[in-house]
């Protein structure tokens, strides 16, 4: 199936690993040219080097902490100094904090706020003007499960995520006009390194070791294994496809099956 990136222009973040990085390299395989940004310059530069090598597309590598609404409208000026606009957006982050309610302090919710919903706001803030512009735009945000079904011990996300999610339905409807669609993915639990920690920290709390808090999360899976990065990738570049030109306001879990509710 030809998706119809050919020439488009991705910024995705959070993108030197992980999930960030396989959406970033399915939209390189697709044709896309792609802005991807990190906190590191080395990781970022290797990330891009890595998706050049293997696609042969125009990779820009930019170094921007998404806690930073400064470095957020810089990151998008020199996408489109560089690439001329933005087509399609990724916005994606470090998961927030991991705890209960009587262990997360103030500075942990304002870390989780920024790198999550803040660094969306200010994003979609900075895009827009382009997609108005060009008429045609695609927001894919990477969220989580835990807004459709809270997880034990992720306050913070259960309760954020949910907020991005109410955000991106509205953001849906009124930028339906301008030919942009508003999308999520939602991933359950996929093999990165945000995963390993989250498994340190059950295995900890729960005294196992951390090979048996994997059994157990993947024992909870219906399709018991944990998800490839490009399997979440490839959503994230058909989204940005012509052919999901009908698709908006949508969260599209992509979880093995692990999410119970209809
Ligand atoms: P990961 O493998 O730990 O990768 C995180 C990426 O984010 C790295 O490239 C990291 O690069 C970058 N990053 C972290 N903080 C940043 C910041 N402040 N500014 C810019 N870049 C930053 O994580 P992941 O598993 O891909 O998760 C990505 C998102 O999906 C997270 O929000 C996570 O909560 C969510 N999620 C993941 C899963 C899962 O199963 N993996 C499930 C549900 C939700 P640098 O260190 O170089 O900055």
């Amino acid at each position: 199936m030809d998706l119809g990136l050919k020439g488009k222009v991705a910024l995705v973040c959070a993108a030197s690993k992980g999930l960030g990085y396989a959406s970033a390299l399915c939209l390189a395989r697709e044709g896309a040219k792609v802005a991807l940004c990190s906190r590191t310059q080395e990781a970022i530069d290797a990330a891009a080097e890595r998706i050049r090598e293997e696609t042969g597309a125009e990779v820009l590598p930019l170094v921007a902490d998404v806690t930073k609404a400064e470095d957020l409208e810089r990151i998008v000026q020199e996408t489109v100094a560089h690439f001329g606009t933005v087509h399609i957006l990724v916005p994606n982050s470090g998961g927030p904090p991991a705890g209960t309610f009587e262990t997360l302090d103030d500075s942990k919710w304002e870390l989780a706020l920024d790198s999550t919903l803040r660094s969306t706001v200010h994003l979609v803030r900075a895009v827009l003007p382009s997609m108005k512009a060009q008429n045609w735009g695609r927001i894919i945000v990477i969220t989580s499960t835990s807004a459709r079904q809270p997880i034990a011990g992720l306050l913070l996300s259960n309760t954020i995520r949910a907020g991005i999610i109410g955000l991106l339905k509205t953001l849906s409807q009124e930028f339906a006009g301008y030919g942009i669609t508003v999308n999520n993915v939602a991933p359950g639990s996929f093999a990165t390194d945000r995963i390993t920690h989250l498994l340190n920290v059950r295995a900890k709390d729960a005294g196992i070791t951390v090979e048996e808090a994997k059994s157990q999360m993947e024992s909870r899976i219906p399709l018991k294994r944990l998800g490839h990065p490009e399997e979440l990738g490839s959503m994230v570049a058909f989204l940005a496809s012509e052919n999901a030109s009908y698709i908006t306001g949508q969260t599209l879990l992509v979880d093995g099956g692990q999410t119970i509710g209809l």
